[in-house]
């Protein structure tokens, strides 16, 4: 077989060609063969001694051709498979097969391995064709599926995991290529791979996310009913402890719907994930307005949001209300999260020939290191309990990643503990 992606066939069919090359290879060799054994008779040596010279170099030619044919092993499988005209058919299903980005390949009723086509190659690494599969692949599911089908000539299929060189998932089906009755010793079959291991992630990461939206619904919905009950019942006739809980269940009422905001942000992201914006926006007054607007914010939590803007404009493809969306997050994480820095800087630079870059820093305790490449993801929270009490859901940073991702713009993130953390945006 040719790793340079030729068509690998057991051809049954005569090729004349080859045989041509073949002689004309070894028409050389038996020349000199001829010659050698000519010379040592005339030059008086034994006659026998001649003959045995004779043989011997035969033999090294003969030698000489099964190597070159070990180098195309396929070539010397006996079996054609053919139709009713009497065509042979393998050649032309494997040279089908060699447009599949599929990994098939084909055997014989045998359970031998006839050809794989450039994906299987790919994706599995050169097979010997003339090989039994059991000795590529040795799970009982697998071959109890073939040893099946080979004898009852229906398809089926399996689900089977590998575990190197990485972990994948595959249904692994195997069907008949159909041929004519009289012709069923000689049915080919493909074994097919194809790989689902994305699709179960993107399950699990969907099932995932499905638990922990619902885990974090239903922890303030539990405490609504909690204080429910309690006005219902001991606090019936107790209006200041009604007060106090009303208060609760309003922060509680809160926290859900803001979840409930951020969830409906992620998926509106999503639907439109593939479309990259194309309006010119300015970031220095949209820096401006966030700060403007986290003033109050900022003013609690006695933080300066100090601004460091260029005199320039720095312009960017964008969605205006997607960028205020993704600073606003920023810096109101530095402000909650960094509020033991009392200051939070933000830089907006411009340079010429340089991409557009936003910094915002904060001095407070830092993320440590390991957190870190976690930080986008959905839910991830350094601290639950931090979070939760500075109104987090813990969707922000995965938010930002998503706007950052439809404006082919990066998010770098420093942090060292005890200095501070700053967020970069790179357009
Ligand atoms: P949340 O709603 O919890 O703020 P985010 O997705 O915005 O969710 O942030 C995820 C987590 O990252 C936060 O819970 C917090 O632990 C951490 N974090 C974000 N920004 C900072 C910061 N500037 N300093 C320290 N920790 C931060």
């Amino acid at each position: 077989m040719h790793s340079s992606g030729e068509v690998s066939v057991a051809e049954g069919s005569f090729e004349w060609s080859r045989l041509l090359r073949r002689i004309r290879s070894g028409g050389a060799y038996l020349l000199a063969a001829c010659l050698i054994s000519l010379a040592a008779y005339l030059s008086g040596a034994d006659p026998v001694f001649s003959v045995i010279l004779f043989v011997l170099s035969v033999l090294a030619i003969l030698v000489q051709q099964g190597d070159e044919q070990a180098g195309e092993p396929l070539a010397v499988l006996p079996e054609v498979v053919a139709n009713d005209d009497g065509e042979p058919i393998f050649p032309t299903i494997l040279s089908t097969l060699q447009a599949l980005d599929l990994p098939v390949f084909v055997i014989g009723r045998d359970g031998m391995l006839r050809g794989q086509n450039y994906s299987a190659q790919k994706v599995f690494g050169e097979l010997s064709p003339g090989q039994h599969i059991s000795a590529r692949w040795r799970s009982p599911s697998i071959l109890d599926m073939v040893r099946e089908t080979i004898a009852t000539d229906e398809p089926n299929q399996i689900e089977h995991s590998e575990r190197l060189p990485s972990e994948r998932v595959y249904i692994v089906r195997i069907a008949p290529v159909p041929i004519s009755e009289e012709r069923g010793d000689e049915a080919l079959f493909l074994l097919s791979f194809r790989d689902i291991s994305e699709l179960r992630r993107l399950d699990r990461m969907r099932s995932d996310f499905v638990a922990n939206a619902s885990h974090e619904l239903r922890t303030p919905l539990a405490s609504l009913r909690g204080f429910i009950e309690t006005m219902q019942g001991p606090a019936r006739a107790d209006p200041k402890a009604q007060e106090r809980f009303l208060a609760i269940m309003l922060d509680q009422a809160n926290r859900m719907s803001r979840l409930v905001d951020d969830l409906l942000s992620l998926s509106r992201l999503e639907l439109k994930a593939h479309l990259a914006p194309d309006q010119k926006v300015d970031l220095v007054p949209v820096i401006g307005h966030v700060r403007d607007s986290l003033a109050p914010l900022a003013k609690d939590l006695e933080v300066d949001i100090r601004l460091h803007l260029p005199e320039e404009k720095a312009e960017v493809l964008g969605d205006r209300d997607e960028l205020v969306q993704v600073f606003e997050n920023l810096i109101e994480n530095a402000c909650k999260y960094g509020q033991e820095g009392h200051v939070v800087d933000v830089y907006v630079r411009n340079p010429p020939g340089g991409p557009v870059e936003v910094s915002v820093l904060d001095f407070g305790p830092g993320i440590p290191a390991e957190h870190v490449p976690r930080l986008t993801e959905r839910f991830y929270r350094v601290s639950v309990a931090d979070s939760r009490s500075k109104k987090g859901t813990g969707l922000g940073l995965a938010i930002v990643k998503h706007i950052l991702t439809r404006h082919r713009a990066r998010l770098i993130v420093k942090s060292a503990v005890g200095v501070g953390t700053e967020f970069t945006v790179r357009f």
